[in-house]
C-alpha cells in the first residue's frame, strides 16, 4: 500500500486527506492519506523516519506528502531537493519521497493559480495588485509573473516594493487578488480594506479564498460589474499537480542541501 498525508498545525481537517481518499476508494488504489499533526518542525525527521519504517516492514511505501500552514516555508531546511518553482518561490507545499531516501519539495499552488486564472484573463490585463504578503501571496506573484503581468503586493507593514493599504489607487490595476484570510469561514463579514467604491466593470477579482463560495470582497467586485472567481479551482489545481509529482512525472530538481 501506498501512503500519503499532510503536516500542519493546527490540523483538525484537510480539504487533501477528503480529496485523495475519495479518489482512491472510486478508483480502487490501495493507497491511503493521513493527517500528521506536528507540533513543531523540528519534529519533521522523526515522524518521517519512523512512518517510514513502519509503511515498509508491512511492505508499504511513504511515497509522499502535503505541507499547509505554518511550515510551507520552515520545511525547506529539511528537505534534500528543491524544485526550481518551489526554490523561486521560498515555499513548499508538496513532497516526494524518493526509494533512496532523498526527499524533494515542490509548490503546485503556483500551477494550481495560473491555471485557475488563465482562462478568465483579457490581453488588457497587464498589472495586478496582490493583498498579503504570504505563502499564497508569494505563489500568487510567481504565477502572475509567469503570465506576463506585473505585480505589487500590499501590507500592512509595508517592506520596500510593497504598498500600504492606505491611499490606494485601484484603477492602476486591471487585477486584484485576496491572498489574506480576510473572509474566510467562519469570518465572513470581513474583507481586504480596499477602496471599493473605486472598483469598475474593467477589473478582474480573484480570492485565493474558497469558503464561502463568494467572499465579501468577490460580492463588492460583483456589485461593481468585476469579473470574479474564488479559489476552488486553485485548490483542486494544486491537488492535480501534486498528483502528478506523486505518480512519477520527472520534474527537473535543484539541490537543497546535502
Ligand atoms: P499566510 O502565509 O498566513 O499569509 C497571509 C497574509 O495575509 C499575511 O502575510 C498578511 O500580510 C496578510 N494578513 C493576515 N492577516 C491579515 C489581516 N487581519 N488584515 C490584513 N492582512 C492580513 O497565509 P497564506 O498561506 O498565504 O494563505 C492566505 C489565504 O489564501 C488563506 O485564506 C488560505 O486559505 C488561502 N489559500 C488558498 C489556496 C487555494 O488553493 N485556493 C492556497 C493557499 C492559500 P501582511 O502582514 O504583510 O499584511
Amino acid at each position: 500500500m501506498k501512503h500519503f498525508g499532510i503536516i500542519g498545525k493546527p490540523l483538525v481537517q484537510s480539504f487533501s486527506a477528503n480529496y485523495f481518499n475519495q479518489k482512491f476508494r472510486a478508483e480502487h488504489i490501495d493507497a491511503e492519506y493521513s493527517l500528521y499533526p506536528l507540533a513543531n518542525i523540528e519534529a519533521f525527521t522523526a515522524l518521517i523516519a519512523d512512518a517510514r519504517k513502519r509503511f515498509a516492514d508491512d511492505g508499504g511505501l511513504f511515497a509522499g506528502m502535503n505541507v499547509t500552514i505554518p511550515y510551507k516555508t520552515a520545511i525547506i531546511p529539511y528537505l534534500t531537493t528543491l524544485d526550481e518553482t518551489a526554490a523561486t518561490i521560498g515555499a513548499v507545499n508538496v513532497i516526494q519521497f524518493m526509494p533512496d531516501g532523498r526527499t524533494c519539495g515542490y509548490n503546485t499552488d503556483a500551477p494550481g493559480f495560473i491555471d485557475a486564472i488563465r482562462p478568465h484573463l483579457k490581453k488588457t490585463d497587464r498589472h495586478a495588485l496582490i493583498l498579503g504578503t504570504g505563502g499564497a501571496a508569494k505563489a500568487c506573484r510567481y504565477g502572475l509573473n509567469k503570465l506576463g503581468i506585473s505585480t505589487i503586493m500590499a501590507s500592512r507593514t509595508p517592506q520596500e516594493g510593497q504598498v500600504s493599504y492606505d491611499h490606494l489607487r485601484l484603477g492602476d490595476y486591471q487585477v486584484i487578488v485576496n491572498c489574506t484570510p480576510l473572509g474566510m469561514f467562519p469570518e465572513t463579514a470581513f474583507c481586504p480594506p480596499i477602496p471599493y467604491e473605486q472598483l469598475t466593470a474593467e477589473q478582474f477579482l480573484f480570492d485565493c479564498i474558497y469558503n464561502p463560495e463568494e467572499t465579501l470582497f468577490l460580492r463588492h467586485g460583483r456589485e461593481k460589474g468585476c469579473r470574479t472567481q474564488n479559489g476552488i479551482e486553485m485548490l483542486l489545481g494544486q491537488a492535480r499537480a501534486a498528483e502528478r509529482i506523486w505518480s512519477g512525472v520527472e520534474i527537473k530538481g535543484k539541490k537543497n542541501k546535502e
